[in-house]
């Protein structure tokens, strides 16, 4: 595996690595990796494409300044482990090389309403930052594929949403949400659970199997308060459960009038803020 720091050296492998007919797949990351993300980089080997990684932590999409500087840091294990997965490529840029001076990151595109809802109510400018920097990565990589994973539901349908407004030439590909033996999804975040805390969180995955389990017919209102409760009453602090349509993120009254439902969740578990997501009904991941 290679690590390169500045766009330039990216670019130059890069092009290297498609001028011998290499399909590139771009797997951007904060770090702190886990097998979640690794499984990204497994998966677009076994797809045939050339694993790029990049290692980001980017500060316009922390609404909260707190969690940036407490976002955990380990590049040298994140090295170790990307080697051993297969990835080929990794890109660790600077704040200066992804944002250089002058360069206005704006995407003016009509988000929808689609960064209004669920993650958007409670991380005001969070999704702005992600795109902007998806936006900005998928320039330097220019790669054929992107690898995204499912548990940040929202994140990949705003990213789907920009590489079709903007006709960006990559497709998108979901990656299934890797867990813990006990149901919580795996996180970055996760490692700075209480023991506490980190005990109570698997009931946020029982939230969700249970949403799946028991969502009927005009019983969605009923499911959300059931399943709210269930997360209160285990002492982390709720900030939504909402059942929604997986295309346009409108809330789910009558299950058989959506052909795509998702149910999401977002709570804190002592300082640390979790979501979770579960595909109810439609396109399986
Ligand atoms: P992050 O480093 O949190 O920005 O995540 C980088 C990528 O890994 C995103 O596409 C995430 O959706 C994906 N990812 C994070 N956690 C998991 C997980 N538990 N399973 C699968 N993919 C994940």
């Amino acid at each position: 595996m290679i690590t390169v720091k500045s766009v330039k050296s990216l670019q130059y492998k890069i092009s290297k690595l498609k001028a011998n007919a290499h399909k590139i797949a771009f797997i951007p990351t904060m770090g702190a990796l886990h097998a979640g993300h690794l499984s990204l980089v497994e998966a677009a080997t076994k797809d045939g494409l050339v694993p790029v990684v990049s290692i980001f932590i980017n500060p316009s999409q922390f609404n909260n300044k707190v969690d940036f500087k407490k976002y955990p840091r380990m590049v040298d294990q994140d090295t170790i482990l990307l080697k051993n997965s297969g990835c080929k490529l990794l890109f660790l840029p600077s704040v200066k090389e992804v944002y250089p001076l002058n360069f206005d990151p704006r995407i003016e595109i009509d988000l929808e309403g689609l960064d209004e809802l669920l993650e958007g109510v409670f991380r005001p400018g969070h999704f702005e930052g992600m795109l902007q920097v998806v936006k900005r990565l998928i320039d330097i990589v220019d790669p054929d594929f992107l690898y995204m994973g499912q548990k940040d539901f929202q994140q990949h349908t705003l990213v789907g949403h920009m590489i079709r407004k903007l006709h960006l030439n990559c497709k998108l590909v979901i990656g299934p949400t890797l867990r813990e033996e006990d149901g919580l999804a795996m996180s970055s975040r996760n490692l700075r659970l209480t023991p506490e805390f980190r005990s109570k969180a698997p009931i946020i995955y029982q939230s969700l199997l249970y949403a799946k389990k028991n969502l009927k017919e005009n019983n969605s209102s009923q499911i959300k308060a059931e399943a709210s409760s269930m997360i209160q009453e285990s002492g982390l602090k709720l900030e939504y459960f909402e059942i929604v349509d997986g295309y346009n993120l409108s809330l789910v009254t009558d299950p058989k009038n959506h052909e795509y439902i998702v149910a999401c969740v977002a709570c804190w578990a002592g300082d640390i803020r979790l979501i979770d997501n579960i595909v109810i009904k439609g396109p399986s991941f």
